[in-house]
């Protein structure tokens, strides 16, 4: 699998109802490369965060769309029904989060794995 990074939500648990943080792993903005200071792999964001990413100009700039909604978005648009566990109960879930030119903009919907994004990929 490729590389990812996580974002930390507050969120209430699908699962176990209570007010959580939902650790979501995203690999929208990730590849094991990076530039001089930062590997774009494994770092933690919240919810309005930008992601680190390379430069505009750079000739990779534009695969920091790795999400998986069925759909081709606009450019600047980009969705995934990311893998997600709740660190209360431990159990997995799922996270629908929007970006926007690599801002995490939107947490759309937290859900049961049987429940999954019909408008995604697993
Ligand atoms: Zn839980």
């Amino acid at each position: 699998m490729g590389a990812y990074n996580w974002i930390l939500i507050d969120a209430i648990c699908p699962n176990c109802g209570k007010t959580s943080v939902i650790c979501a792993q995203t690999h929208v903005g990730a590849t094991y490369s990076g530039n001089d200071n930062t590997r774009f792999h494994d770092n933690y964001y919240k919810p309005g965060d930008m992601l680190l990413w390379f430069d505009r100009a750079h000739p990779s700039y534009h695969q920091w769309k790795q999400g998986n909604h069925i759909n081709v978005l606009p450019d600047n648009l980009e969705s995934e029904c990311c893998y997600s566990k709740c660190t209360t109960c431990k159990l997995e879930c799922y996270a629908v989060v929007a970006f926007n030119d690599l801002k995490i903009t939107q947490v759309e919907i937290i859900g049961t794995l049987d429940k999954w994004s019909e408008t995604h990929y697993k």
